[in-house]
């Protein structure tokens, strides 16, 4: 966790019970819609993230892409999408990951990473931990590297971390 960081929660705002009861979701369209923040998250996310080589900057649909397309620009480097089944046009890898309820799919273009590339993966909250393993698998399939993972918000308390072992793993919002 960052520490200078904590202001942000100012700009996430607790929609209780969506998108099903007893989930409390954690809305960061005011931390986007605010420029200091917005800035601040990205900014900060490459401080953390940045600073060992890295070739691509994978975002998780959809709200991911919020977030690592600038840390792309600002990195240099180009972005690679990771959508939900169906939506990506051309070949495809894909990975199973597991919902609350039942499993659902993420694909990858088979030429969005080649062997050997350093990726950083990117999302706007990290709860299970399912999404971006899956992420880490498809980047893994594709012979690329994973270079760390990167959130703005963790649900601490679901201990997603544990899904990631052996990554770096950075996240600017703790919530217990
Ligand atoms: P998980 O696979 O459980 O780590 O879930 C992560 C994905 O679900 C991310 O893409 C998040 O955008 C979304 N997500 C899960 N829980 C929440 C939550 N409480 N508030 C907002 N987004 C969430």
């Amino acid at each position: 966790m960052v520490t200078e960081a904590g202001w942000l929660k100012d700009h996430v705002r607790d929609i209780p019970d969506f998108p099903e009861p007893g989930v409390t979701f954690k809305d960061i369209t005011p931390l986007l819609g605010n420029e200091e923040a917005f800035r601040f998250c990205i900014d900060a996310l490459v401080d953390q993230l940045g600073g060992r080589s890295v070739d691509r900057v994978l975002g998780i649909e959809a709200r991911g892409f919020i977030l690592a397309a600038p840390i792309a620009y600002r990195l240099g480097v180009g972005f690679v999408p990771v959508r939900k089944a169906g939506k990506l046009p051309w070949e495809v890898e894909k990975e199973e990951y597991v919902l609350e309820y039942g499993t659902d799919l993420l694909e990858i273009h088979g030429d969005a990473v080649h062997p050997g590339e350093q990726v950083l993966i990117v999302d706007d909250v990290l709860a299970t931990g399912g999404t971006a393993a899956a992420a880490v698998r498809l980047v893994e399939k594709l012979g690329g590297r994973v270079a760390g993972i990167g959130f703005a918000l963790e649900l601490a308390f679901l201990e997603g971390r544990s899904r990631l072992e052996g990554h770096r793993v950075t996240s600017l919002l703790g919530y217990e």
